[in-house]
């Protein structure tokens, strides 16, 4: 069986929608099951409901509900047996403008803004379903909430893979067997207790992934907007070329930090059984995409050394400096201890003999952090700070590569420089508004253009 998995702006209309289907119909000899992302834009309406529901009016609200049902009806009406899907579109946003409006005038808990936001992702795969149906498909819509059980951290639930491997088996194998195409939700799952999570922004990716592995897919396809993985984000870099392969773990490196074509655990379902992702473009399916797999270790990009090139914006650097730290054990621990407690994810990090310097996305949580940091040494911030990360298994047998790499980066600023163990990425920072710049020059002193 394949996973085939279809982005935001791959269901973003009708006639993305009629892609999809004209795509599958392709596909059904490889019994296939579909995995889809909310139309595009539809899950940062549903963020905004929740500031609606928070300082808005009540007609405020119910005006945005409407708005996004209207959305939907668009699309709905210009697509066979789209009146069906809309039937449920409209029953379950009139019971979500009735818990905002209970829930009016304070802030959304975790688990509402999960349950809120899961709804995107759950209409979509109504209009997608009846859409291959109405096209001659055997297509089955099914609610994945049951079967992607997760742990209960709203917002960037951790899915339980035995129970989810279990129950993918049992809902999902009978229906491949039959010749049906399960049509389901990315993005979204529920604790064992039924309440709806979701795994994080960009995770129907990882959904697609995990349903791979549960079933023992040949591939996982992600289908999506651009025409595989690139040698920048073609949004920075109009000339990127496209990878024909990548390893899994330049894959992850470059989602890490910023590619937001994968999200970054994608790969990890897939690497014991070699699971190959293909990344693919749905506005133009005749073409290859971007293969992912071990086997892409011996590939070369041309003459480069390097595969590509990604950049994270919205990055604050912590700056822990600590006399004490000179010839002391425990100075590590004891900082890597408050990161824990407050559940901080450290993304980059760069030591020298008295100071530590690592990276952040998250701000919410910096403060208490930045109080208990004190008590170990000088804390000083940088924010407005971006990533940026030259990636690419020639890294580790290439001499003179960081030579070049920096020699590219003036006149921006380098400040904090790491290699990670597996020595594919070259990653430091620069201050954001210089990101964009050098990613340019790296890729104009790499790849020519
Ligand atoms: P989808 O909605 O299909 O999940 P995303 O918007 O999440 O699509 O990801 C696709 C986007 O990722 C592209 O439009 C592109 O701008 C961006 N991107 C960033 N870095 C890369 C890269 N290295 N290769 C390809 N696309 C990239
Ligand atoms: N719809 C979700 C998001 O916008 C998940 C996804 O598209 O992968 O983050
Ligand atoms: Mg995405």
């Amino acid at each position: 069986m394949i996973v085939s998995k279809f982005g935001g702006t791959s269901v973003a209309d009708a006639d993305a929608i009629r892609r999809l289907a004209r795509i599958m119909a392709s596909r059904t000899d490889q019994r296939p099951l579909v995995v889809v992302s909310a139309l595009a834009g539809v899950t940062d309406a549903l963020l905004a409901l929740a500031s609606t529901a928070y300082g808005g009016s009540r007609d405020q609200l119910q005006a945005a509900v409407e708005d996004l049902v209207r959305r939907h009806e668009a699309v709905a009406m210009d697509l066979p047996d789209g009146e069906l899907a809309m039937a449920t579109v409209r029953t379950d946003a009139e019971a979500l403008l009735a818990s905002l409006t209970v829930a009016a005038g304070r802030r959304l808990r975790p688990a509402e803004l999960d349950h809120l936001l899961g709804h995107g992702e759950l209409w979509s795969s109504r209009l997608v379903a009846a859409a291959m149906a109405g096209a001659g498909l055997r297509a089955a819509w099914v609610d994945i909430r049951p079967i992607m059980v997760t742990d209960d951290r709203f917002g960037r639930a951790t899915p339980c893979t035995p129970a989810l491997n279990t129950r993918a088996r049992e809902c999902l194998g009978p229906l491949l067997d039959e010749g049906i195409i399960p049509v389901t939700q990315g993005f979204i799952g529920a604790t064992q207790g039924a309440v709806p999570t979701t795994l994080g922004r960009g995770g129907s990716d990882f959904t697609a992934a995990l349903l791979g592995a549960a079933l023992g897919a040949t591939k996982v396809e992600i289908w999506t907007d651009v025409d595989g993985l690139m040698t920048a984000d073609p949004r920075i870099v109009p000339t990127a070329r496209t990878l024909s392969a990548a390893s899994y773990d330049e894959a992850a490196e470059l989602a890490t930090f910023g590619a937001r074509v994968l999200h970054p655990a994608t790969a990890m379902p897939l690497v014991r059984e070699g699971i190959p992702i293909v990344v693919l473009n749905s506005r133009r399916p005749e073409l290859a995409g971007t293969i992912i797999e071990p086997a892409a270790e011996l590939e070369r990009m041309g003459d480069s050394p390097i595969r590509s090139i990604s950049w994270k914006p919205g990055i604050t650097v912590i700056n822990v400096r600590a006399p004490r730290m000179l010839g002391t054990y425990g100075f590590l621990r004891a900082m890597f201890e408050v990161f824990e407690r407050h559940e901080v994810v450290v993304d980059v990090l760069a030591s020298g003999e008295v100071s530590v310097s690592l990276t952040v996305e998250d701000r919410s949580r910096l403060e208490p952090v930045i109080h208990e940091l004190s008590e170990l040494g000088d804390v000083w911030i940088d924010d407005r700070r971006a990533i940026v990360s030259v990636v690419g298994i020639g890294l580790r047998t290439t001499p003179g590569l960081a030579s070049r790499i920096f020699r590219a980066v003036p006149p921006a600023n380098v400040e904090v420089i790491s290699q990670g163990a597996s020595a594919i990425n070259m990653t430091f920072v620069v201050r954001e508004d210089d990101g964009p710049d050098v990613v340019r020059r790296l890729h104009r002193e790499f790849f020519g253009d």
